[in-house]
């Protein structure tokens, strides 16, 4: 098996290699660019150079060396409202352009329509913006563990929630430890956060148990190790158990903001303290949000000790500037309507069911889960019920093989994932079309 992969991947980068001579001489110039990228993880590719982008709009981008692609990758969530929808053009444009004044520390109403429409989304209620979700996280803890007066944090092992420190901390056979590759930590994070499995809810009770945990911060369903849903009960049960245990909630919803307008949080009923969310809310352009409850804002702005106002630890010069606030409001407003998520969850019903009509046919030890609009294959059967297990069924080989064959045919997933994200202007054509190459990808490999 091993060897005939090998083949059928080594003919594909071949391929790749041949179709994308200007992505390749770009990449080759940008001697300047550390890793010859301009962010590093940008040299997560299936072959030996990334792709270059020339442009894009709505659900496709087309390449350095003019490919039209088909985007399922989206940014990896960021562009999941589509490429320059148009709304958001001529709220930027108007802003940018024709009022001016992208960034001046001063608010526009822009803002606080922002913050009354999440509030209808999400249910918390106050609401203050970053410019990354990474960001939206930090403050958020920071606040959790002023008003809670507690020192640590506590995640689901192999989660990921941007570069916060605190947050990578993985599960090992003798105790938490801090996760592989950890670049540069600033301390010991097994002093800082404690760590669970997803769906364990003996473990939360465990590490709860001391009172000196601030807040538990997590995606009501994992999607950076492949889709885990929440099994029955699970997520009440962690609410319950945090509530007792005087542990605030805090649902980072920049991912699973595909499972409907409301993220989980509304779809499945939840009540978290805070919710965090960013990414795909500006249409692309930078921006992080997080919300509390107003009970929780009430204990905050009580506190007179913390600078919330200067140097305090939370906040940042552009953080709420005018552009992504008109961005947001746009994209909320106009983009990721309620019709707009009927007709994406509706696609990744049909990509996930077709999904499954292949492992069907052949036989794969794989599964196909569903997050809304949101569709994600892993490698193993059943399916992990925590991050850990996820990790552990990575196929790096057959990983690269299946996105290298669907990117020289004109599709594009997420390369961290095999994930597949629609947007409002993805086609049935074009889930169609991922599901026909997909098909003749597994057809090559000697298990089909
Ligand atoms: N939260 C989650 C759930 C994420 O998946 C990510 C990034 N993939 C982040 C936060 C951080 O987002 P950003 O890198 O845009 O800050």
């Amino acid at each position: 098996m091993s060897d005939v992969l090998s083949e059928l991947l080594a003919r594909e980068r071949a391929a790749y290699a041949a179709r994308n001579p200007r992505s390749r001489a770009a990449h080759e110039r940008a001697d300047h660019l550390l890793g010859r990228v301009p962010m590093t993880w940008m040299a997560k590719s299936a072959a030996e150079f990334p792709l270059y982008l020339d442009r894009a709009s709505g659900a496709r981008v087309w390449d350095a060396d003019g490919h039209e692609l088909v985007d399922f990758c989206l940014g990896d969530t960021g562009a999941m409202a589509g490429h320059s929808p148009e709304a958001t053009v001529k709220a930027v444009t108007r802003r940018y352009a024709e009022l001016g004044g992208a960034t001046t520390m001063m608010p526009t109403e822009d803002a606080a329509a922002v913050a009354e429409e999440l509030t209808r989304r999400f249910g918390v209620s106050r609401w203050s913006f970053a410019l990354t979700a990474t960001d939206a996280n930090r403050w958020a803890l920071r606040l959790a563990r002023a008003v809670t007066e507690r020192p640590r944090v506590l995640v689901m092992s192999f989660s990921y929630h941007g570069s916060v420190d605190e947050s990578f901390i993985v599960t090992g056979p003798d105790g938490p430890v801090s996760r592989p590759g950890n670049v540069g930590a600033p301390f010991d994070v097994t002093r800082t956060s404690r760590v669970v499995e997803f769906n364990d809810v003996e473990a939360l009770e465990r590490e709860l148990a001391p009172c000196d945990v601030a807040a538990v911060l997590m995606e009501p369903a994992m999607t950076n190790m492949g889709i885990v849903l929440p099994e029955p009960g699970y997520l009440a049960a962690v609410r319950e158990l945090t509530r007792r245990a005087g542990t605030l909630l805090i649902n980072d919803e920049t991912h699973t903001v595909s499972a409907g307008p409301g993220g989980c949080t509304r779809a499945w009923g939840l009540r978290p303290d805070v919710v965090t969310v960013g990414k795909a809310i500006a249409g692309g352009l930078p921006i992080g949000a997080y919300g509390l409850t107003g009970e929780l804002a009430e204990r905050l702005l009580g506190r007179a000790d913390l600078d919330l106002v200067d140097t305090g630890g939370v906040g940042g010069t552009l953080a709420g500037n005018a552009l992504s606030m008109a961005a947001a409001r746009a994209t909320l407003g106009e983009v990721l309507t309620e019709g707009a998520y009927d007709r994406m969850i509706a696609l990744s019903a049909r990509y996930t069911e077709g999904v499954q009509r292949l492992i069907d046919t052949h036989g794969l030890p794989w599964v196909v889960t569903r997050l809304g609009a949101r569709s994600e294959y892993r490698f193993m059967a059943p399916g992990p019920r925590n991050g850990t297990e996820s990790y552990l069924s990575t196929d790096a080989e057959l990983e690269d093989y299946l996105h290298l064959y669907l990117l020289n045919r004109g599709v594009m997933l997420t390369p961290f994932h095999n994930m597949a994200l629609m947007c409002p202007d993805t086609t049935e054509a074009d889930v169609d079309l991922h599901l026909e190459i997909l098909g003749a990808a597994v057809a090559a490999l000697p298990t089909a």
